[in-house]
């Protein structure tokens, strides 16, 4: 008798079952964690190094999320609920972003006062600013008022061209991070500012970075090396020119960001951005049947989002009695799109290393997360304190706070005079940075795929399609026993921060 059945002997009972349900028999293992890699398709079109996106959510997902995700070889989705131009700008900053070099810094005009350099100092806790012809970045730079300059002055209305240090230490763009972080070390200064031919500044580099400078082989980008960056339109009809904004922009991958994806408004919208922007790779969802699956491919879409009900700030299944156990979507799905050459994010209900490798072996090529990223020093919104534990807000879209601010694109539940939520709205741990959670994530997927005896996604969904990897399904108590029991106490090593479990 074999050990375990095989994926599709798994789901052919049409349970509507989930990753907790399952677990993963062992494989062989004659390779080192070091062998492994994680590179994977997020589109037809669009390779990335690491399977791990985050939601495009407004408690999740903006620019900082964005450009650290895609430094670490994932990708971020920015949220669309703020307006086309914040939006576009958000992309335009994560295309812009290089790293280590500042590409939006504080800027200063002659005519400002010292008192200006103060308020910046207060509020950003930095001084060390260049002074440019009418004080904008993409203007001339002719100085520098640091700390020094300005320190023992009693009058703080003196205007800085009385005070700045002229002709500073420049260099050009173009030079390497490396390279500008040997002039600052050389040249002792805190700032250096880079300039092009004509003497235009064009970004800083800062001698306080330089410790955290580091490389970032892995980086997810696109063609001209830029970093490579998400953003979710709704299926509305002005949704058409918050789209133009977005490739204006150089976004390089739009998610059509819909709770139930098999709309005519959805199938309309893609067939119209496919005529319109041949180029443009296009995620479509969510969905979490073949039938969806077929439609969408068959408009256009170059990768599906799967996920109807699972994600943790969600009520639909509860509300709307309509959904799939996310690892029944995700296999279904999968198998479907793989004949297709569609790959399939797998998105919400992850809650550990362990439901990733879940999705990945069930045939996705990537998931999307919204709870492991929040709570983490990269969402938007301020940590705050209650009973000594340090937390961030963290909501569902169709949250009634939500769709109060405008999130209910995504639910056709804009306009309506009575809103039924189909998420809820809370509170997260405070995570740190996602700096420490994505390497921890992609160590721990290395490790899993070593166990499973696969180096590669595309030996992992070869050994998927090839029945040489199989499942059990879990009963109630064999849940129980695989986690944590019959302590009294004992520390979890939460991803990020520790988290003490009484
Ligand atoms: P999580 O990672 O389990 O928190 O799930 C995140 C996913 O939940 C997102 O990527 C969305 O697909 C989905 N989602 C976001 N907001 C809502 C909501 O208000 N209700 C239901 N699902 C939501």
């Amino acid at each position: 008798m074999a050990d375990g059945m095989t994926a599709n002997e798994v789901f052919h009972s049409h349970s509507s079952l989930t990753y907790d349900d399952l677990i993963i028999m062992p494989g062989f293992i004659d390779f080192g964690v070091q062998d492994v890699k994680l590179q994977t398709q997020l589109t037809r079109e669009i390779t990335i190094q690491a399977p791990l996106c985050s939601s495009p959510m407004d408690t999740v997902t903006e620019t900082e999320m964005a450009v650290n995700l895609a430094l670490l070889g994932g990708i971020g989705f920015i949220h669309y609920n703020n307006t086309i131009e914040e939006q576009a700008r958000m992309v335009r900053k994560v295309k812009r972003y290089e790293n280590g070099f500042i590409t939006d810094p504080i800027v200063l005009s002659p005519a400002h006062q010292i008192s200006d350099v103060d308020s910046i100092r207060e509020r950003h806790g930095f001084s060390g600013v260049p002074i440019t012809e009418d004080g904008t970045l993409q203007s001339r730079l002719v100085g520098i008022v640091t700390n020094r300059d300005i320190d023992f002055e009693s009058d703080r209305t003196i205007t800085l061209d009385q005070v700045m240090t002229r002709d500073p230490i420049t260099a050009p763009k173009g030079i390497t991070l490396q390279e500008a972080n040997r002039i600052l070390r050389e040249s002792k200064k805190g700032k250096l500012p880079i300039v092009d031919e004509n003497g235009i500044l064009n970004s800083l580099v800062s001698r306080n970075d330089i410790k955290k400078n580091r490389d970032f082989p892995e980086a997810s980008k696109s063609a001209d090396k830029q970093l490579m960056v998400g953003a979710a339109i709704s299926t509305r009809p002005d949704d058409r020119t918050r789209l133009a904004a977005l490739v204006e922009a150089g976004v390089d991958v739009i998610v059509v960001d819909s709770a139930q994806g098999h709309s005519v408004f959805q199938i309309e919208l893609l067939r119209e951005i496919k005529a319109t922007y041949p180029d443009l790779q296009v995620i479509a969802g969510n969905v979490v049947t073949r039938d969806q699956c077929e439609s969408l491919i068959d408009s256009g879409a170059d990768g599906i989002r799967v996920g109807m009900g699972p994600g943790s700030i969600c009520t639909t299944q509860e509300t709307m009695a309509v959904g799939r156990g996310q690892a029944a979507a995700v296999y279904h799905c999968a198998s479907y799109c793989r004949s297709r050459g569609v790959p399939v994010i797998a998105d919400g209900g992850i809650r550990d290393i362990g439901h990733i490798v879940k999705a990945l072996s069930l045939g996705s090529s990537a998931v999307m997360m919204g709870l492991m990223f929040s709570g983490t020093s990269e969402t938007p919104g301020e940590y705050f304190y209650q009973n000594g534990v340090r937390l961030k807000r963290y909501r569902g879209m169709a949250s009634i706070e939500a769709m109060d601010s405008g999130g209910g694109k995504r639910y056709f539940a804009e306009d309506e005079q009575v809103r039924v939520a189909q998420g809820v709205s809370g509170m997260v741990m405070d995570k740190g940075s996602v700096r420490n959670l994505v390497p921890y994530l992609c160590q721990g997927l290395k490790h899993a795929f070593q166990d499973i005896g696969v180096k590669s996604m595309t030996a992992l969904h070869g050994a998927l399609k090839d029945g040489k990897i199989t499942f059990e399904t879990r009963t109630q108590s064999a849940q129980r026993e695989g986690g944590v029991h019959d302590m009294y106490s004992y520390e979890k090593p939460a991803m990020g921060a520790r988290e003490r479990v009484e």
